[in-house]
């Protein structure tokens, strides 16, 4: 495994689990054994960085990574990153709520599920337009105080938000999307992100598992998962274009003995800026793979060569905007 310097000082593997899919909410279901073996085989495997939502499964994600670390050795390897800033009512709707209320609730709450008396690394999960950046700002500022917390972090947030932000608290990292296909933070957020010691967690490096290359046209998914109605990129002649890169990308990964992941996820920790690669999976067999993502390199040859697969393939890119909470309770 490859380790970074996170911009506290504290050392976070470059690979990091995340456990959205955990917690099966959009994700179809989930199955806890599988998903407390693979958190422990994450940490086997040197994987320190565990990154979680409130949200995920409804607090579910928290509540199966607090069983799967049982003993201090464990909790002490792991370095929980985890979210406020979307909440649940009992009809399963969510929404943003980035007040200074909601978030001294929430803190309360995460700690609770992860038993734990201290988050590693605190993120606000969406701006929220209704409520000003100063409000939770400071509120994470002062869980900071408190020993609550140990590290601030925001996600999904562009340029201006950050420097925002920054105005009123310490800004340790951002998580934005980032993959092969989802490469918005490129113009911005990673440049601004590495000159300002900014720590970035890029979340969807497998692009939801489409750059394992374990999908062909045929693929179903069950009903409740994000790639059945949510993800245009699953979609039709959409989903063509994406399997027709994948088809390329996976010949040259095996041309250099990789997997198509280990290529994509090895693309992300390439690019400047990015400090550590989120891999979401729910079964240990999932990870084995993130193992020979470390000790070598894309070299300049390499990273022209996926860049004309890509262009080649996907004329118009598609984005992540599919994947935001509203901001406001929906109705009904
Ligand atoms: P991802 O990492 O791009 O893809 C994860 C999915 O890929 C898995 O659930 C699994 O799908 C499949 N997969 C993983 N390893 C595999 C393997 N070896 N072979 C075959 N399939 C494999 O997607 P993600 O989970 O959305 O993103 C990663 C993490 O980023 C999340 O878990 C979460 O922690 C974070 N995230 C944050 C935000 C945010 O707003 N901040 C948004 C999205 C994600 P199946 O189990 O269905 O096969």
């Amino acid at each position: 495994m490859e380790y970074a310097q996170f911009s506290n000082g504290i050392k976070v593997s470059r690979i990091g689990l995340g456990t959205w899919a955990i917690g099966g909410w959009l994700w179809g279901g989930t199955n806890e054994q599988d998903a407390i073996a693979a958190v422990q085989k994450a940490l086997d495997m040197g994987i320190s960085l565990i990154d979680l939502a409130a949200v995920y499964g409804y607090g579910l994600s928290e509540e199966i990574i607090a069983k799967a670390l049982d003993t201090r050795e464990r909790r002490d390897k792991a370095i929980l990153a985890t979210k406020a800033g979307v909440v649940w009512n009992s009809g399963g709707q969510v929404w943003r709520d980035a007040s200074a209320k909601s978030i001294r609730r929430e803190i309360d709450d995460s700690l609770k599920r992860l038993k734990t008396d201290y988050v590693d690394i605190y993120q606000l999960h969406w701006p929220d337009p209704k409520v000003p950046i100063q409000e939770p700002a400071e509120t994470f500022a002062a869980l900071l105080k408190e020993g609550k917390i140990r590290a601030i972090g925001v996600s999904n947030f562009n340029v201006e938000q950050m420097k925002e932000w920054m105005h009123y608290a310490p800004l340790h990292s951002v998580q934005p999307p980032y993959n092969l296909f989802e490469r918005e933070s490129e113009e911005e957020v990673l440049p601004f992100a590495e000159k300002h010691n900014i720590s970035v967690l890029a979340y969807g490096s497998l692009c939801r598992g489409l750059l394992t290359g374990k999908f062909n046209e045929k693929s179903e998914f069950p009903e409740g998962d994000i790639r059945q109605s949510m993800d245009p990129k699953f979609h039709k002649q959409n989903l063509k274009n994406y399997l027709a890169a994948v088809g390329q990308l996976k010949a040259m990964a095996e041309e250099k003995g990789r997997s198509v992941s280990q290529l994509a996820v090895r693309w992300v920790l390439d690019q400047p800026g990015v400090t550590t690669a989120l891999w979401g999976a729910r079964r240990p067999d999932q990870l084995l793979e993130a193992a020979g993502v470390s000790g070598w390199k894309l070299n300049r040859k390499d990273m022209e060569r996926i860049e004309r697969i890509i262009d080649g393939n996907i004329p118009s890119p598609l984005g992540t905007s599919f994947m935001a909470p509203p901001s406001e309770v929906p109705a009904g």
